[in-house]
């Protein structure tokens, strides 16, 4: 379940643009009062550095379309992006190979299983169906470089680094950890290979991917690239275009559907946002046209999802009226 708010705020609705600047600064900082002092969840500790994070930190970012920031708590504190890298090598490699290659080739429906799940694969004859899942986002990074790791590392280094308007660096110790335990992902992707899935050495794009989910980044990086999606493609604060109106639009589409794991009905149902989720414990949530939330918290519920992360950007989604699907009469 998605974690529920003892004290829910009523649902502002989504017509028009965001609340005034002044009213976006108080809603971030009530946001943080009341749930930093939030206790469920448990910090991810099948990779091995990860259990060491303090379960203390909470760093909340809104950032808008123009550029408009509004930061509170831990907000600059480094964390591994993990997967919510999925989401933004998805749109890379939907802008190097278009709508109709990547709907082929990688899917874009929910498997409803676990992130790390080996039955999705095998129960769709090895079609991976979910970008937002390891096995998709394995070919997805693959594809990024037609198949040459590294090519593909050099694709998505510049290209995440052009959403987050400054060049990301590699937390080695996470790589490290998550390297030599990394069993499942490497079989994901021995099991692409069979079934004629993937293009290339299969250990090495493992490897590739691996290293993309242990870039640093911190609440307010992941603000930025997803206010660079929320703006047609265009980071708002280089004023440098990243990926196209068209592709901004398929990423978030798939977000939608799949970004937090097996519990994204849920999600859309209660927050009715597009996001994506890592188990580092962040959290980005886009409203398009309008700007992106990024959370960061590292205690998880049961499916990977940072449980202050999903409160505070449930309260915002409320609050601030962000829900795609809460329309008024104008
Ligand atoms: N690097 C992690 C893995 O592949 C990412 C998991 C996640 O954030 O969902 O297991």
């Amino acid at each position: 379940m998605i974690p529920t708010d003892p004290q829910p705020v009523p649902q502002e609705a989504a017509t028009g643009p965001l609340p005034q600047w002044d009213r976006v600064e108080e809603l971030v900082h009530e946001a943080y009062q009341r749930y930093h002092g939030h206790a469920e969840g448990t910090v991810a500790d099948y990779i091995p550095v990860l259990g060491r994070a303090d379960p203390g930190l909470f760093g909340l970012v809104v950032t808008d379309v123009a550029g408009g920031n509004h930061a509170v708590g831990d907000a600059e504190v480094l964390f591994s992006i993990q997967s919510i890298s999925k989401l933004f090598v998805y749109a890379l490699a939907l802008e190097r190979h278009g709508h109709a290659r990547l709907r082929d080739v990688v899917g874009v429906n929910n498997t409803g299983l676990p992130f790390n799940s080996v039955m999705a694969l095998e129960l769709n004859a090895g079609h991976p169906m979910n970008p937002m899942v390891n096995a998709g986002a394995i070919a997805t990074t693959a594809l990024l470089g037609d198949g040459d790791p590294f090519a593909s590392w050099a694709a998505l280094d510049a290209g995440l680094a052009a959403f987050a308007g400054r060049t990301l660096s590699l937390d080695e110790e996470v790589y490290s950890s998550e390297a030599e335990s990394n069993e499942r992902n490497l079989a994901l992707g021995k099991l692409l290979t069979n079934y004629g899935r993937l293009e290339g050495d299969s250990d090495a794009l493992v490897d590739v991917y691996t290293r993309q989910c242990a870039l640093a980044v911190t609440a307010q990086d992941i603000a930025l690239m997803g206010a660079t999606l929320a703006d047609g493609g265009v980071n708002p604060v280089t004023g440098l275009r990243v990926v196209s109106e068209e592709v901004a639009r398929d990423a978030l589409s798939v977000a939608a559907a799949a970004g937090m794991y097996e519990r994204s009905g849920e999600w859309l149902f209660e927050i009715g946002l597009p996001a994506k989720s890592g188990v580092a414990g962040g959290i980005v949530a886009v409203a398009p046209g309008k700007g992106a939330v990024g959370a960061f918290s590292p205690p998880l519920d049961s499916a990977g999802n940072s449980v202050r992360s999903q409160l505070a950007i449930a309260f915002l989604s409320r609050a601030m009226g962000l829900n795609l699907f809460a329309s008024s009469v104008r």
